[in-house]
């Protein structure tokens, strides 16, 4: 099982205003959180979505672990020692962080606070014990879970992407028997059988959560001042 790395209370202590509230009259950015178990197929829907979706960035996390071959350095992780995690950690530069399949992930305050003061939508990909740090915190939030469609299902995909040693696939697939657990805690479930559906899925969710009204406010009173504007004559 994942080992929790923070409390929500030591993270709600370090959050800082702008981060809750924008100024009234600025359309602040959404905050997505996307979670799932490994190999639940999130990166590749993140990717889909990125691709498609104008207005959408994505959050690089800091992470102990080791790349995998093909990742880079600061594209899909900022891949750092313990040391320097810690110290990142120390000085509050993290908005979360967890312990997660043994190593230490976490994303970058400053980043996520600046895109969204920026009027743009961010993506966090992080563990369920991220997620619900962040859900307890910041708000709002839209949080979705992408399930995978079985477990027996979960496993060959894990076995066969070949990522992991037999040892780090034998916890990360005990530790998905939990994580699939907290999708109920989720504002969204996305069930990841088909790629193509998914992710039209996903992106119908950014799409109609960017339409809801107290979102389109600023937009709705700019739109309504011109029916209170002096009408032109019209013959
Ligand atoms: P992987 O090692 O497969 O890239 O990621 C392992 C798990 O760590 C995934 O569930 C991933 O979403 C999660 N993760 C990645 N970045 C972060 C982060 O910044 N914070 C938290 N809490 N989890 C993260």
């Amino acid at each position: 099982m994942s080992e929790s790395g923070q409390s929500p209370e030591s993270a709600r202590e370090g959050v800082s205003e702008s981060t809750r509230e924008g100024a009234a009259d600025t359309p602040r950015g959404i905050l997505f959180v996307i979670s799932s178990t490994s190999g639940g197929g999130k990166g590749t829907l993140i990717r889909r979505l990125l691709d498609s979706v104008q207005g959408v960035s994505y959050s690089v996390s800091w992470t102990t672990r080791a790349p995998r071959p093909g990742e880079l350095d600061g594209v899909n992780y900022h891949f750092v020692s313990a040391a320097e995690f810690q110290t990142m950690r120390e000085r509050g530069g993290f908005l979360e962080w967890a312990v997660v399949h043994g190593n230490y992930y976490g994303t970058a305050r400053s980043v996520v606070e600046q895109e969204l003061n920026e009027g743009h939508d961010i993506i966090l990909e992080i563990d369920v014990q991220g997620a619900a740090v962040v859900r307890q915190t910041l708000s709002p939030v839209v949080s979705i879970f992408i399930l995978p469609p079985s477990y027996d299902i979960l496993r060959k995909r894990l076995e066969a992407r070949m990522t992991e040693r037999p040892d780090e696939l034998r916890v990360r697939l005990s530790n998905a028997r939990g994580e699939v657990e907290q999708c109920r805690h989720f504002d969204y479930l996305v069930l990841n059988d088909e790629v193509e559906r998914a992710a039209h899925q996903l992106s119908s969710i950014v799409y109609a959560e960017r339409a809801r009204r107290e979102r389109q406010e600023w937009a709705a009173r700019r739109v309504l001042a011109t029916f209170h504007e002096p009408a032109e004559h019209v013959e």
